[in-house]
């Protein structure tokens, strides 16, 4: 079979064709385009059909070829981790905006998944000390295989939330948790219906993940550190009152490339109330 007839009778989006052709012969998008003439080594056909196939089933693409790429960063991606979004990529913005170049700052990463988020600010601020941490063991495998293959350096940890650290306190605490509603109709659509619900599901409201770790973060903040959080279109306004619930001043919120509210944040003013159960000044 040739590229071109390939191509032609897939039932997927043109542009969606093209990249798994490509992607299961080696070749570039262009030299696909421009050589509809080539044959089609034997082994490609098949793979490509097994692609085309489970693509048709609704599998993500990011599932397919193992990967995504992140905030410039190529990240592999299994079924175990949650794919990478672009919406995410304001809350590295605003991670990063707080992150001196020059300066050791304590990074906090919390339901790391494939370690998007930790990687990309490790990656821009290799001064920073990142630790991330993840209830998933196999989400964790996945993260440090992608630290490794980057050379970056991550100090991961197992455990739910705040719980692995032990009172180390951090400067910037970061998160995009599990967020959506249980009864969301979303979760039948698209790419959520093969996501891991762990890293998805945020209980009844979806703010339970936010809730917990509002109430869990000033245990592990320095005073004057960030929290940001990231969460559904529609949750900036019940981030922001769970966040002043929790005693923290000026809360901000901030739209993703979408216009969209999709990350929360605060500053655990150093005028704020002393913790009773987490002494230590800072
Ligand atoms: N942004 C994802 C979606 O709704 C959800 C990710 C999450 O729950 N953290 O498509």
């Amino acid at each position: 079979m040739r590229v071109g007839e390939a191509l032609a009778g897939t039932g997927l989006a043109a542009r969606e064709a093209r990249l798994l052709l490509a992607r299961a012969g080696g070749w570039s998008e262009a030299s696909l385009l421009a050589h509809p003439e080539r044959d089609l080594p034997r082994d490609i056909e098949a793979l490509f059909a097994q692609w085309v196939a489970r693509r048709r089933a609704g599998e993500p693409v990011a599932y397919l070829l193992g990967e995504r790429e992140f905030y410039g960063l190529e990240l592999d991606v299994t079924p175990a981790v949650l794919i990478p979004r672009p919406d995410t990529e304001v809350l590295v913005e605003q991670a990063l905006a707080r992150i001196p170049v020059d300066t050791e700052v304590r990074v906090l990463d919390l339901g790391t998944g494939s370690g998007a988020i930790a990687l990309a600010v490790k990656c821009h601020r290799p001064r920073a000390r990142v630790v991330a941490v993840d209830a998933s063991g196999e989400a964790l495998a996945v993260a440090r295989g992608n630290a490794r293959r980057l050379g970056l350096e991550i100090d991961f940890r197992l455990g739910s939330w705040c719980e692995p650290l032990r009172g180390e306190r951090f400067d910037v605490l970061l998160s995009n948790p599990p967020y959506v509603a249980e009864r969301d109709p979303h979760l039948g659509q698209g790419d959520l219906r093969f996501e891991p619900r762990a890293a998805l599901l945020g209980g009844v409201d979806g703010l339970d993940a936010i809730r917990a770790i509002v109430a869990q973060a000033r245990s592990c903040m320095f005073r004057g550190a960030w929290l940001l959080l990231e969460h559904g279109f529609d949750q900036a306004a019940a981030a922001r009152a769970l966040f002043d619930d929790a005693g923290f001043g000026s809360v901000e919120s901030w739209t993703d490339l979408a216009g969209n509210p999709r990350v929360t944040g605060a500053r655990y003013h150093r005028d704020a109330q002393p913790l009773t159960t987490a002494g230590g000044e800072h």
